[in-house]
């Protein structure tokens, strides 16, 4: 008998623990991992933050590849054009094709671009984004002293590349259509706060606008402001969020509209039914979560592919050996979102989902606003997420109270 093949498509953080897992189930077979980036498996977050700082390597940011996996064929520097659900393969950007018996489907997202007329996004036209090493090593060239940055978008990534740059003694802006910089994801009172400890730092926001052009020929000098305002540029940062790599998966009749919606067990759905040999993992899963029990979410967090690629991998390994599959599943599974943040001294870190909260139900539960504080975050009665500023065992604590009412119910009378 020919041994059994899983092809892993994307080599992040959800690639490596998919194919580390599958080797933790027993899966035995050949597994493939197809990166188009040229690197083995890192970690992302620092460069928004630390990495910045200091010389990048990939060597301090690569990922300890488990003992378990030491026999995995990484393709790197490869790309997956397409997939072809039925007949079980997948064709590479050089048009060769490989079967499959079992997918693993971990791409991830990329930067968004603004659509606006000026020099070509290349970082080398001064116009950079901040997604992978190559990204990050661009940028942290860029970032001498003295230099003005104008970031794009004030979300997480935005607001961290903000704190760094003015660590190294940059004139930072930022401009956002939003009222207050991480205003979506945090609520009001605490998107305030942020601002002032930013402000404080020396960073100018540009709040309520848009960006109309950019200006320069081959590189670029400066933005030009929906409201008429005009800013300096050596260089812009557009972190404008991002969009899911899933052309390869189109015409496969999957729902594609946000990542690709999953059933609990992550297989992705085709016409109202899960196609089984296939999973999907981090950040381009939409699936359902029992533990805020309506709806599936795509959610951009590290702990993510790390969750997912376990749950993923238990289930393909079953399917591909056969055994109590049905039931394993039909086993609702859960999982707390997590994210952490650092900007400045600051260290946030949140459980849950911040953005299924009303409103008007955002509510500071310890500590001070202008301090250290936690903030929760309710949808009605139920609590859906925690934010800490700091306090860290403090909103740890919280985390087993994160979720919906009947999820947290039937788990204390399981
Ligand atoms: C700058 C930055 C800072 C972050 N900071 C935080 C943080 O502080 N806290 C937090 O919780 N999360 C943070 N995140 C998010 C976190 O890093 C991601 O959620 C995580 O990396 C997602 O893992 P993934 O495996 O799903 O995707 P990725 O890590 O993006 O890996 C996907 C890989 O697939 C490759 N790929 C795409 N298409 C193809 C194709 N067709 N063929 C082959 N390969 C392909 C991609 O190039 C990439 O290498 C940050 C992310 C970034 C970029």
């Amino acid at each position: 008998m020919t041994a059994q093949r899983v092809v892993v498509v994307g080599a992040g953080l959800g690639g490596l623990r998919s194919a580390e897992g599958l080797r933790a189930k027993g899966f035995e077979g050949e597994i493939i991992v197809i990166g188009n980036e040229p690197w083995a498996p890192y970690n992302r977050p620092p460069l928004s933050k630390e990495a910045l700082t200091s010389e990048i390597q990939h060597e301090k940011l690569a990922f300890r590849i488990r003992g378990n996996a030491s026999d995995v064929v990484w393709r790197l520097g490869e790309s997956v054009e397409s997939a072809d659900l039925d007949s079980r393969t997948v064709t590479l950007s050089d048009g060769t094709s490989l079967s499959y018996d079992g997918l693993v489907a971990a791409t991830g997202v990329s930067a968004r671009r603004l659509p606006i007329s000026g020099p070509p996004a290349l970082a080398s036209g001064g116009r950079h984004v901040i997604r992978n090493l190559d990204d990050a090593i661009a940028l942290r060239a860029a970032l001498v002293p003295g230099a003005h940055i104008v970031v794009l978008g004030a979300g997480f990534i935005g607001c961290e590349v903000a704190a760094t740059a003015r660590l190294l003694g940059c004139t930072v802006h930022c401009v956002a259509i939003d009222p207050h910089p991480m205003v979506r994801p945090l609520g009001y009172e605490l998107a305030i706060e942020l601002q002032h400890r930013h402000e404080a730092q020396g960073v100018v926001f540009h709040l309520g606008t848009g960006v109309t052009a950019f200006e320069g020929m081959g590189q670029v000098t400066g933005v030009l402001l929906s409201d008429g305002t005009h800013l300096r540029a050596d260089f812009v940062l557009e972190a404008l969020g991002s969009h899911c790599n899933v052309g390869w998966l189109e015409d496969q009749r999957l729902d594609l509209t946000d990542g690709v919606l999953t059933d609990n067990a992550l297989r992705p759905m085709r016409d109202g039914t899960a196609v089984d040999g296939v999973v999907v993992v981090g950040d381009i899963a939409r699936f359902p979560n029992p533990r805020f029990d309506e709806g599936a979410f795509r959610v951009e967090h590290w702990n993510v592919p790390t969750d997912t690629g376990r749950r993923a991998s238990a289930v393909l390994s079953a399917y591909l050996a056969g055994e109590s599959y049905d039931e394993l599943a039909q086993t609702q599974w859960s999982m707390l979102p997590s994210f952490w943040s650092d900007q400045y001294d600051i260290r946030m870190q949140s459980y849950g989902m911040t953005n299924l909260a009303d409103p008007d139900r955002i509510h500071l539960l310890e500590g001070d606003l202008h301090g250290e504080c936690v903030i929760g975050y309710h949808r009605g009665e139920d609590l859906v997420a925690v934010v800490g500023l700091g306090m860290l065992k403090v909103v740890n604590s919280y985390r087993d109270q994160v979720g919906s009412t009947s999820f947290l119910a039937s788990q204390t009378t399981a």
